[in-house]
């Protein structure tokens, strides 16, 4: 009773003692603050407040009753709450405020307060009854997901300007690029082309963008070859490389294009949708055309006056058999050697347009191949006083190929051997015959080849170049060679490490025509 009844506070004289009693108890259980005012008195003081009240703010009730509301917020007055509940205190009105009050301590904590107005007959407010909650947990878990909304928000806002730039960054290099391109959908419509393709082809966005890539200009790209291939790309993401049209084409003519597809892949996720590079070689192609033309012409009319020049090295060494002269017969022996070089020098040329043009004839004859290496190693060895060659394993096969060719492959193997290792004398040859397989393996220990270069060595003109200046060569010998076994359904390869040697081996399929010439296992 006496925490209710304070003097000047009481209910009306209808309600018992027991009713008044209980309400109190009600209201001091209760968890929310409960605080009541009287309006009729001046500043409208807290006649009442509950333990939660004390709880939630900190202060002792003698601290609370006859104050008003106000010390509640310290100096933090300027709060639309606030003048919210004025407005309802003068209208006598309820109001629903969350107001930032303030403990006995200093913290801050966040008020959500009902507050209603309690009327007597005469419709007079005579009492506020305030009930009120620490809300700021609610608050601060309101607050952060506003504030995390807002990150998100300017996230977004970071990524979508990313995605803007980049977009721009690639529209940049896809406009750039000297290349045409077609991104296509997995219908194989063209979806957009790049102004570099628009300029090539002569023709518009409109008539290109939107119809089927097959449908273009007077149907160039429907091969059905092509076909097949870009219809691949995507169920199996292997790209179309390397793939040439030939086409007389609307506006620009006759031309020769180069054409690349893949499976576009961003972040490493494959889309669907195809990029189509064209590349015009036709320029390009007939350069190069041009220089095997002259290469061809070039060799061939090298090798008709060093034919005959020969001729006369031939008469001339007949002729001065007779001669007791040292110094002129040493002289014309240099000149053959070097007349010799030359045409050597001049054949590797020409084989090469040979190649290139399709032109190699193969004169294929059963031999028996063990001779021909040890003829070949024998012919080597009496021009080399500087290497010993060694030959290891035999054959025992009578090969079907090509003699002259295959002597020339292990004539360039064991040349190029005792030209890159200068400083280790000894040179092997080895032969063995594996499952259906003649093998040949030339080892050298000499300067050997880094591992990113063995594959080029193969090319055409290809040389390494740490031994460009050391060595003289013209790059063509290996490109020979393995055009030769290649034309015999062999392989040639090499392996090496730099300053230990290479072992070039090559391997050439039997057939089963020729038995071996002694019967013995020749790997059929
Ligand atoms: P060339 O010897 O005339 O340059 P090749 O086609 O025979 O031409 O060889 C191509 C290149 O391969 C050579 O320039 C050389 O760099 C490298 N090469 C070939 N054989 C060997 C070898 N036995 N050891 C090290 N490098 C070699």
């Amino acid at each position: 009773m006496d925490s209710l009844y304070n003097g000047e506070f009481s209910f009306s004289n209808n309600t018992s003692k027991q009713d008044f009693e209980l309400l109190t108890k009600a209201l001091d259980a209760s968890l929310s603050g409960i605080i009541i005012t009287d309006n009729r008195q001046p500043d409208n003081p807290i006649i009442y407040c509950n333990k939660a009240f004390e709880d939630i703010t900190g202060y002792h009730r003698s601290e609370i009753i006859g104050h008003n509301c106000r010390f509640l917020q310290k100096d933090d007055r300027d709060q639309t709450a606030r003048h919210t509940l004025r407005d309802a205190i003068d209208n006598g009105t309820n109001a629903v405020v969350d107001i930032r009050n303030y403990k006995k301590d200093g913290t801050l904590f966040w008020n959500e307060l009902y507050m209603s107005p309690i009327k007597d007959g005469d419709n007079q407010v005579n009492y506020f009854i305030g009930v009120q909650n620490d809300v700021s947990r609610r608050k601060k878990a309101e607050d952060e997901v506003k504030s995390n909304h807002a990150k998100m928000e300017q996230r977004i806002q970071e990524r979508t300007k990313d995605l803007r730039e980049n977009e721009e960054y690639l529209a940049s290099i896809v406009q750039t690029v000297r290349e045409s391109l077609i991104v296509l959908s997995p219908d194989l419509k063209v979806l957009s082309v790049n102004d570099h393709f628009i300029n090539t082809f002569k023709v518009t966005r409109e008539e290109t963008e939107g119809k089927k890539l097959y449908d273009l200009g007077n149907g160039q790209w429907n091969i059905p070859e092509l076909q097949e291939l870009l219809e691949q790309i995507l169920p199996t993401n292997n790209p179309v490389t390397d793939f040439e049209v030939a086409h007389d084409f609307p506006h620009i003519g006759k031309k020769l294009m180069l054409l690349n597809a893949h499976r576009i892949e961003l972040e490493g996720q494959y889309k669907d949708r195809i990029l189509i590079a064209i590349e015009d070689i036709t320029d390009r192609r007939a350069i190069e055309q041009r220089k095997d033309d002259f290469l061809s012409i070039a060799s061939h009319e090298l090798k008709t006056p060093l034919t005959t020049i020969k001729g006369y090295v031939q008469i001339i060494n007949r002729l001065i058999k007779n001669y007791d002269d040292e110094k002129l017969r040493e002289s014309v022996g240099k000149t053959s050697l070097y007349v010799e070089r030359l045409n050597n020098l001049i054949g590797e040329l020409l084989d090469v347009s040979r190649i290139q043009s399709g032109m190699i004839e193969l004169h294929k004859a059963p031999f028996d191949f063990d001779r021909m290496i040890n003829e070949t190693v024998a012919s080597i060895q009496h021009g080399s006083g500087t290497h010993e060659i060694i030959i290891t394993g035999q054959t025992g096969v009578q090969f079907n190929g090509d003699e002259s060719h295959i002597t020339q492959v292990v004539t360039n193997l064991l040349s190029n051997a005792i030209k890159y290792s200068p400083d280790h004398k000894k040179i092997g040859v080895h032969l063995s015959v594996l499952s259906g397989f003649i093998k040949v393996a030339v080892t050298d220990h000499g300067v050997g080849i880094a591992k990113d270069e063995q594959a080029k060595v193969f090319d055409r003109f290809y040389r390494v170049r740490d031994v460009q200046q050391k060595f003289p060569g013209m790059g063509i010998g290996l490109f020979i060679c393995a055009s030769i076994v290649s034309n015999h359904n062999g392989t040639l390869w090499v392996e090496s490490e730099p300053g230990k040697g290479s072992t070039f081996s090559f391997t050439l399929p039997l057939t089963s025509n020729y038995p071996s010439k002694n019967g013995g296992d020749n790997g059929r």
